[in-house]
């Protein structure tokens, strides 16, 4: 028995197929069709029919999605513009002929995996965070993920950045973020905020996987701008520790590559964290850039498994 996973991402869509035991028997990853959501649509029912040309029809399908799921069951809060207000659960079941088909936010899907058999399994309380063009978490507990009552589970980038000084107060009131709000999490330990600082010391503006390389070179000036935002980073994450105090802390997207991350976190939080105790493992993601499509592709086993109470989409 096989299981799909989709990840609808702005510039990708990538298809997995995987057995029981999480292997991956198929794969494929296109570019998104920009701007439009009946190609979006047609592109996820032509990647379905490809693989299950290679494997057989009718598989259970999950969907990792970019925002997350309104009370009327249409996509909200995407910043894939042209999914919001859609009912893409319906649609897909309509087009592929399937039952059901499951959708989940994509943070949450990526916690999924990492709970399932990532850095986070034998672990009771996972908390996931995708540090990449924008910043997302999702929490699994148990290995279920929480959603929460209104979608809200683990969107911890849009609080404001805790402990902040006059010069990130400043800093705040210049960067607005999208969701509407200043002085957001998300501005701050982003990749692109981690970009943004290093380009308002040094004037110069480069993509985050050249800074990667700098910093791991222990150049001066990313050195400062890492240690600006290790610093940040650590107090997002020791305020929220505060409250869910996890098990273990997986990171994903770009900025989890930053090896000296996992080094410096630990210290940082505990100038932070309420009482200055904090031996939480700080990992990386095991399944990296494919958590969310794995994590999409557990989400129908996972829903299947009657014993575990259901907080996914129905
Ligand atoms: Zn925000």
């Amino acid at each position: 028995m096989y299981s799909l996973g989709i990840d609808l991402g702005g510039t990708k869509i990538e298809i997995v197929a995987i057995d029981e035991q999480g292997r991956e028997v198929a794969r494929k990853r296109i570019a998104s069709p920009r701007g439009s959501y009946n190609e979006t649509v047609a592109t996820m029912v032509g990647l379905v029919g490809e693989v299950e040309r290679k494997i057989g029809p009718g598989n259970p399908l999950g969907v990792a999605i970019p925002g997350s799921i309104s009370s009327r069951g249409t996509i909200k809060n995407a910043n894939s513009w042209w999914l919001n207000g859609r009912d893409l659960r319906g649609d897909l079941v309509r087009a592929l002929r399937r039952d059901e088909v499951y959708l989940e936010n994509d943070a949450n899907c990526f916690v999924l995996s990492e709970a399932e058999d990532g850095a986070g399994h034998g672990h009771e309380v996972v908390w996931g965070l995708i540090l990449g063009t924008g910043c997302g978490s999702g929490v699994a507990i148990g290995r279920q993920v929480l959603r929460g009552r209104n979608s809200l589970t683990g969107e911890w980038g849009h609080n404001p950045l805790p402990w902040m000084d006059p010069e990130e107060e400043q800093m705040a009131r210049s960067a607005h973020c999208y969701c509407g709000k200043i002085g957001c999490i998300e501005t701050f330990v982003s990749g692109t905020g981690f970009e943004r600082e290093y380009e308002r010391l040094t004037g110069q503006r480069l993509p985050g996987v050249e800074l990667g390389k700098l910093v791991a070179a222990q150049d001066g000036p990313a050195m400062i701008a890492y240690v600006h935002y290790l610093d940040r980073l650590a107090r997002a994450i020791a305020c929220y520790a505060n409250f869910l105090d996890p098990d273990i802390i997986v990171l994903g997207g770009g900025m989890s590559n930053v090896d000296l991350l996992y080094e410096g976190l630990p210290i940082f939080i505990r100038r932070y964290i309420f009482g200055g105790e904090f031996s939480t493992p700080i990992t990386k993601a095991v399944h990296g850039d494919s958590s969310g499509v794995r994590g999409a592709a557990w989400l129908p086993r996972i829903k299947g498994q009657g014993e575990r109470p259901l907080l996914l989409i129905s």
